[in-house]
């Protein structure tokens, strides 16, 4: 089987729409030679052309870029037990069959209702099965590089992933900043906190059910909307970490004509 890749990651890179930005030193070949020769016999002018090796030492946070998030992220405790961190989640839950939902809305600036993610099973011919990986599109990501890529996006409401949820759904990604509405949207939906309720429902929900969300996931406009695919999804071994970066990838078969 021949595949086409489709890469749904956003590049880790100083810019915008982080809000902690990234930040990559460079230490170049030349300087890269004189940091591998110190404390040795050796001179950075031994090294073919005097060139070393690079590197790069970065800054970012565990949710810098396309991420995963654990359920230790949500809360301390999951289902009643201690909460997994992303090193601990089982590695099926990120390679396997996947489809994206067109939510896609020039109408609507709201949460993702509940029928409107039924609709679009329905009406895009699919069925959902227990541990498919689910990808919601926004279009949320035409903004990155941009600071309303913050603010400008619809995210989901708790009704439809509590309904993924019970189809047996483990992993949910989207193409937004975050995964429920944006700050000031939140803000405001608790009445300035006094119903606390309306903070992250969907992040909060993972304290009594388990799963992974996936936030700002990239060109899901590439990917099939009548079929599954392929798709491995797996977060960086953060050891003891909340979330963890990924390269998402969707492998799309190519047909032999
Ligand atoms: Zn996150």
């Amino acid at each position: 089987m021949t595949y086409r890749l489709i890469d749904l990651s956003l590049p880790l890179e100083t810019g915008l729409s982080e809000p902690e930005p990234v930040q990559i030193e460079r230490v170049d070949h030349r300087q890269g030679a004189f940091l591998l020769t110190q404390g040795s016999d050796l001179h950075a002018d031994h090294f073919p052309d005097g060139l070393g090796l690079s590197l790069e030492r970065i800054q970012l946070t565990s949710h810098s870029g396309t991420h995963v998030d654990a359920p230790l992220h949500y809360g301390p405790l999951s289902e009643g037990k201690r909460a997994r961190s992303i090193d601990e989640m089982p590695l099926d839950w990120f390679f396997g069959l996947a489809l994206v939902l067109d939510c896609r809305s020039e109408a609507s600036s709201e949460v993702v209702a509940c029928d409107e993610l039924k609709h679009a099973v329905f009406s895009q011919g699919l069925t959902l099965e227990a541990g498919d990986i689910v990808f919601i599109n926004t279009g949320a990501d035409s903004l990155w590089g941009t600071h309303e890529y913050f603010t400008s996006f619809r995210g989901v409401s708790l009704a439809a992933t509590e309904w993924l949820l019970d189809q047996g759904i483990k992993v949910i990604g989207v193409d937004s900043f975050g995964f429920d509405a944006p700050f000031h949207k939140m803000i405001q939906a608790s009445g300035q906190g006094k119903n606390g309720r309306a903070l992250w429902p969907c992040h909060v929900l993972g304290r009594s059910r388990e799963y992974c969300q996936i936030e700002r996931l990239t060109n899901l406009s590439m990917l099939p909307t009548h079929k599954k695919f392929l798709v491995s999804c797996f977060p960086i071994k953060l050891k003891g970490c909340g979330a963890g970066p990924s390269r998402v990838v969707a492998f799309l078969e190519v047909d032999h004509e």
